[in-house]
């Protein structure tokens, strides 16, 4: 296996053996009423090889996974991992909001308001930003959208987001990052009012989330989608060890004070922890957010563990049209033989993601509109 095209971390990789202990254990299948189409209660026989795992600091990664050189031993392997269906929470998630939307705008004649601001020309954002403003067409989400040249000013945009943060019409507002190196991220994420902060980036927000008896008006979408599949999936997370993989502000570290909130026992790994297997092997609950292809091997996970991946990362791939294709941070082949749940990619957390979006836009508009809140305004 090579290691391909450093600067746009696209990785060729593979996993295509391997694991650890091949122990079977069984899903409580009670706790599945919610999404019962969706488990792969399936047999498999397999052979297994113990593998090596491979990690690195950087951003690139060699993750060789089928070693010839690894001691090969012979499991005959039944699993009944579950699949968690991102894309059909997401899916049901938008259905409800559609509802209440449309409830909203029956009885008092409003509709909840996204601004985004995009600035510079980044095809990616782009794409993004267009994905975002069509998921709130499908639930009657009024989206504005500001595109400014990368060349503008951070002035520039503070002035749009004081006019959306002043515009009654406008709930959330949403400036999408990556922001061209000149412009001081923080400045601009700090100048959006946390009553519109539908990211859940602004600090009070994010200190909010950390401190005991506190509520943020907002939690970030990536790591709120994590907690509402858990929560979807029936999968108890209260008294569980949880292991957050990646310790990014607007991903890893929000995971882990969600998981905390919910009373697990957390440990967070980054690029500087030590023999990282040691601690994801002992977690009921992974969740990972690195941005390495394949690097949660099975021989990381401990049998029955719920597996949830947040990595999207692009690995080469000459038989799709494409040329590359997307994978996770957990080597789902081999991790997928051992946990009891495991989200794919594509198709877990990011649906979920948008979805998370348009949920927090909806509860802006009807905290701004002193509309009943529920009990629980986070996840
Ligand atoms: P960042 O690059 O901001 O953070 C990555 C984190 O992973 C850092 O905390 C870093 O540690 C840690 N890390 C890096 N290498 C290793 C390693 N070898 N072992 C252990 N930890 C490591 O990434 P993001 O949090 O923004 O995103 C993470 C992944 O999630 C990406 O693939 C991204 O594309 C994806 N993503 C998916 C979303 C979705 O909707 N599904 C949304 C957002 C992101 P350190 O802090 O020490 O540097």
């Amino acid at each position: 296996m090579v290691l391909i095209d450093t600067a746009a971390s696209m990785i060729f990789a593979d996993c295509s053996s391997s694991s650890s202990t091949a122990r079977l254990l069984l899903f409580n299948t009670t706790k599945l009423q919610k999404y019962p189409d969706n488990i792969s209660l399936f047999r498999r026989s397999n052979s297994l090889q113990f593998g090596i795992s491979s990690r690195s600091s950087s951003r690139t990664i060699i993750t060789h996974c089928s070693s010839p050189s690894t001691s090969a031993i012979q499991i005959n392997n039944e699993t009944f991992a579950k699949v968690i269906d991102g894309k059909r929470v997401a899916k049901d998630i938008r259905e409800e909001i559609a509802v209440e939307i449309s409830r909203m705008q029956e009885e008092i004649g409003i509709v909840p308001g996204l601004a985004v601001i995009l600035v510079g020309d980044r095809k990616d954002s782009a794409t993004y930003v267009r994905n975002k403003k069509k998921a709130c067409d499908t639930v009657g989400i009024n989206s504005y959208e500001v595109h400014l040249a990368e060349d503008s000013t951070e002035e520039e945009v503070l002035n749009h987001i004081s006019k959306f943060n002043d515009d009654p019409s406008v709930h959330g507002i949403l400036v999408q990052l990556p922001l061209p190196s000149h412009m001081n991220e923080q400045n601009i994420l700090n100048a959006v009012c946390i009553e519109k902060d539908v990211d859940g980036f602004h600090p009070l927000n994010i200190g909010r989330l950390a401190m005991r008896g506190r509520e943020p008006l907002f939690v970030p979408c990536t790591p709120k989608g994590c907690i509402e599949l858990l929560h979807r999936y029936d999968i108890p997370i209260k008294g569980k060890r949880a292991v957050v993989i990646g310790r990014s502000n607007i991903v890893g570290m929000p995971a882990a004070l969600l998981l905390q909130r919910e009373d697990a026992t957390v440990s967070i790994v980054h690029s500087r922890t030590k023999n990282p297997e040691e601690i994801t092997s002992q977690a009921d609950i992974i969740i990972s957010a690195v941005g390495q292809p394949n690097m949660v091997r099975g021989s990381w996970v401990k049998p029955g563990a719920v597996l949830i991946d947040v990595g999207i990362n692009p690995v080469e791939d000459p038989e799709s049209p494409r040329g590359y294709r997307l994978v996770g941070d957990i080597c789902y082949e081999e991790a997928s033989k051992v946990a009891s749940a495991i989200t794919p990619v594509p198709g877990g957390v990011g649906p979920m993601t948008i979805a998370m979006l348009l949920s927090n836009t909806l509860l802006s508009a009807k905290r701004i509109n002193n509309l009943r809140m529920p009990a629980e305004n986070i996840v």
